[in-house]
């Protein structure tokens, strides 16, 4: 069987130990299944990401020792591939436009009966409303409506499920059910961006054949409507192996903010690509 995993990370700051110990997890299970690793740059958040990062995170991976294909996919090249499936969803009626403003939708959660993520399903507008606001000029998100992907589905729906090989936040693994409802109407073409991170993830992992995705467990979440999409879109679905997320010396995950422990400032530090490997666990 082939193997393809994939480290795809955004680059909207330095890598830290965090994101290390994911580019050398995936990087080793391809070795040991004799398969191949990609890179992909997600930098389809073109307010967040920069250039400069993007660099310093093949200048980080290069000191980890890592090698990947080329040419790397950046997402940002690709848009018109990513609109082209944004398209197709609407021709199939399974998408809305959303003019709301982050605002709005979450004074909607605060007076929906759980206040959860599962109450971000605000529905399409009125359609005099709808024109007015198009008329306006007034920029707007599409939303994936999971009443209409539900009826698209049928009784598929009640089979969507992924595998996990490895486990969520509360153990979760071998097959699970996927429960997509949970993340409401989720967003796949922002204002901003006419894109959105599931989409585009989705997309490239089935565009370039990723069998395994392998990455944190605080993505775990997004395996359940990535494989709504795969299965509307008739996508193969990967496999997954959510990882375990690394804790810093104060019992936290590393984040992005927390500059002492990017890898660029451990290696100022003299930290060795040795040493942080063999702490990790990979020699
Ligand atoms: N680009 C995402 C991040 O940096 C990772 C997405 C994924 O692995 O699915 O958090």
């Amino acid at each position: 069987m082939s193997f393809v995993t994939r480290f795809a990370p955004s680059p909207t700051g330095l890598l830290h130990r965090g994101h290390a110990f994911s580019a050398l997890t995936a990087h080793k299970a391809a070795r040991e299944a004799g398969g191949r690793f990609i890179l992909r740059i997600e930098d389809i958040d073109q307010t967040r990401c920069r250039q400069e990062y993007e660099e310093a995170i093949l200048e980080d991976l290069i000191w980890l020792e890592l090698d990947w294909e080329t040419p790397v996919r950046r997402q940002s090249d690709h848009l018109n591939d990513y609109a082209a499936v944004i398209e197709h969803l609407n021709a199939r009626g399974l998408l809305y436009r959303c003019f709301r403003t982050r605002r709005e939708i979450m004074e909607g959660i605060g007076q929906a009966p759980h206040g959860s993520a599962e109450a971000v399903r605000p529905g399409p507008h009125a359609p005099d409303e709808e024109a007015r606001l198009l008329d306006e000029g007034r920029p707007f998100a599409w939303r994936l409506s999971l009443d209409r992907a539900r009826e698209a589905l049928g009784p598929a729906w009640d089979d969507l499920a992924f595998v996990e090989q490895g486990a969520g936040p509360d153990g979760e693994t071998g097959v699970i059910r996927a429960r997509p409802e949970t993340a409401g109407d989720v967003v796949l073409a922002r204002k901003d961006a006419g894109v959105a991170y599931h989409l585009a993830a989705t997309h490239d992992d089935a565009l370039q054949g990723v069998t395994h995705v392998i990455r944190g467990r605080d993505l775990f979440e997004a395996a359940h409507i990535q494989r709504l999409i795969q299965a509307l879109m008739g996508w193969t679905a990967p496999v997954y192996r959510h990882h375990r997320l690394l804790m810093g010396p104060d019992g936290k995950r590393y984040a992005k903010r927390d500059r002492s422990q990017t890898l660029a400032e451990l290696r100022a530090g003299g930290m060795t690509v040795k040493r942080l490997r063999a702490e990790m666990g990979f020699d």
